[in-house]
C-alpha cells in the first residue's frame, strides 16, 4: 500500500476457554493485513475475566480497563467457564463485560448475520431464503427497560405480589444511537429499518420521532420503520429484505439472536460495540466454549470477522477489513472446515490451521 504508514494501538483481551486460541489467530491476521495495508499495530495484551479473578482476584482489573480506554480499539476473545460457575455475582468473570462495556460507554451493539454462499446448508431456513441474507442489528445497549427505573418488587392492594420494570429512553440516547445506526447503513447497502412498537409505547413514540428527525442528517440513508412482532416474523419469513436494521436494548435483545440463529453458525459471527467516541469493543458471539478449550478445535473466522469489524468500525480502515473479509470467503472457498461447520465433501481444520490457510489468503490478495 502506498501512503505514510498508519499506527493504532489495540489492546487485546484473550479472556477464557477458547478465547486466548481465536485470539492468538486473530493477532496475527491483523499484523499481517497491516503489513499490506501501511498500517502498524501495536498490541497490548492484558488479562480479564476468570483468567483475571486467578491472578488478581476481579474479573476486570484496573490496569486492563486503563490499557483499554488509551487505545484505539479492544478486541476481546471470550469469558467464562464452569470452574466459576458458581462464583458469587461479583466474582463472576462475566461481570468484568458489563463493566468495560460501562467503562468504554459502549451503547451500540453491532450484530451482522450473513449467511455466506458456502454455509447455506447450515442455515436453518431453506435454501432460497437464506441464500444471500445479510442483516446488521444495530442494538442500543445502555439504557431502555433493562436499566430504567423505578423498577423492582412490591405489593399490590390485593396482597398480591407484583414485579415492575420501566422503559425510559431520553431523546439524546435514541439520537446517539440513531446516528451509529445512519452510518452503519452507509457503510452497507444504504437501508435502515427502525424497528418500535410505536402503535403501544410511549418510549417507542419518541424513538419514531427521533430517529425521524435524525434521518435527515442522512439524505442518501432510505429510512423506513416497523413494528417489533411483524421484524421477528419479517425475519424469519424474508430476512433478505433487510439491510441494517436499529432498535432498542430489548428488542434488539432478541432480534439479534433471532437474527444469528438464522445463519446457523455461531463460530462464525463477530461483534462491535461502540460509543461516540473512544475505541470500540469488537467479539465474537460466542462463548469460551469450555467443552473444546485446549484441543485446538475452535472456529478463529467469528474472531477473525471480528477482527475486520474492528478495522472497518473502529478505525475506518475499510481497505483492509475488506482484505479479511475476502481471505475468510476464499479459505472457506477452498473447502476448510473446523468441526463446527464441517459437512461431508470439506475439510476438517483445526484452529490453527485454518488460521494459517486464512494468512495466506490475506497475504495472496493483489
Ligand atoms: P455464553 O458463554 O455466551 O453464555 P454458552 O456457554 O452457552 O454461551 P458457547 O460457549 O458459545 O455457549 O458454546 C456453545 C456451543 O457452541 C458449545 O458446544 C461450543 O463448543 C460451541 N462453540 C462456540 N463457539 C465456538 C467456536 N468458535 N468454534 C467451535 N465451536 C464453538
Ligand atoms: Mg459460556
Amino acid at each position: 500500500a502506498n501512503g505514510p504508514q498508519k499506527r493504532y494501538s489495540i489492546t487485546l483481551l484473550p479472556g477464557d476457554g477458547i478465547g486466548p486460541e481465536v485470539i492468538s489467530v486473530a493477532k496475527d491476521v491483523l499484523k499481517l493485513t497491516g503489513s499490506l495495508e501501511g498500517i502498524e499495530f501495536n498490541f497490548q495484551e492484558m488479562p480479564m475475566g476468570g483468567s483475571a479473578l486467578d491472578l488478581v482476584g476481579v474479573p476486570l482489573p484496573d490496569e486492563t480497563l486503563a490499557a483499554a480506554k488509551n487505545s484505539d480499539a479492544v478486541l476481546l476473545g471470550a469469558i467464562g467457564g464452569y470452574k466459576w460457575d458458581n462464583n458469587a455475582k461479583h466474582l463472576k468473570p462475566e461481570t468484568g463485560l458489563l463493566q468495560i462495556r460501562e467503562g468504554l460507554k459502549v451503547f451500540a451493539n453491532l450484530r451482522p448475520a450473513t449467511v455466506l454462499p458456502q454455509l447455506v446448508e447450515a442455515s436453518t431456513l431453506k435454501r432460497e431464503v437464506a441464500e444471500g441474507v445479510d442483516v446488521m442489528v444495530v442494538r442500543e445497549l445502555t439504557g431502555g427497560i433493562y436499566f430504567g427505573k423505578p423498577r423492582g418488587f412490591r405489593t399490590d392492594e390485593n396482597g398480591e405480589e407484583v414485579g415492575f420494570n420501566t422503559e425510559v429512553y431520553a431523546a439524546y440516547e435514541i439520537d446517539r444511537i440513531a446516528r451509529v445506526a445512519f452510518e452503519t447503513a452507509r457503510k452497507r447497502q444504504g437501508r435502515l429499518c427502525s424497528v418500535d412498537k410505536a402503535n403501544v409505547l410511549e418510549a417507542s413514540m419518541l424513538w419514531r420521532r427521533r430517529v425521524t428527525a435524525i434521518a435527515e442528517e442522512y439524505p442518501d440513508v432510505e429510512l423506513s420503520h416497523m413494528y417489533v412482532d411483524n421484524a421477528a416474523m419479517q425475519l424469519v419469513r424474508n430476512p433478505k429484505q433487510f439491510d441494517t436494521i436499529v432498535t432498542n436494548n430489548i428488542f434488539g435483545d432478541i432480534l439479534s439472536d433471532e437474527a444469528s440463529m438464522i445463519t446457523g453458525s455461531i463460530g462464525m459471527l463477530p461483534s462491535a460495540s461502540l460509543g461516540s467516541s473512544g475505541p470500540g469493543l469488537f467479539e465474537p458471539i460466542h462463548g469460551s466454549a469450555p467443552d473444546i478449550a485446549g484441543q485446538d478445535k475452535a472456529n478463529p473466522l467469528a474472531t477473525i470477522l471480528s477482527a475486520a469489524m474492528l478495522l472497518k468500525y473502529g478505525l475506518e480502515e475499510e481497505d483492509a477489513a475488506r482484505r479479511i473479509e475476502n481471505a475468510v470467503l476464499d479459505t472457506l472457498n477452498k473447502g476448510l472446515r473446523t468441526g463446527d461447520i464441517y459437512s461431508t465433501g470439506t475439510k476438517l481444520v483445526g484452529c490453527k490451521e485454518m488460521g494459517e490457510a486464512v494468512l495466506r489468503s490475506v497475504d495472496s490478495q493483489v
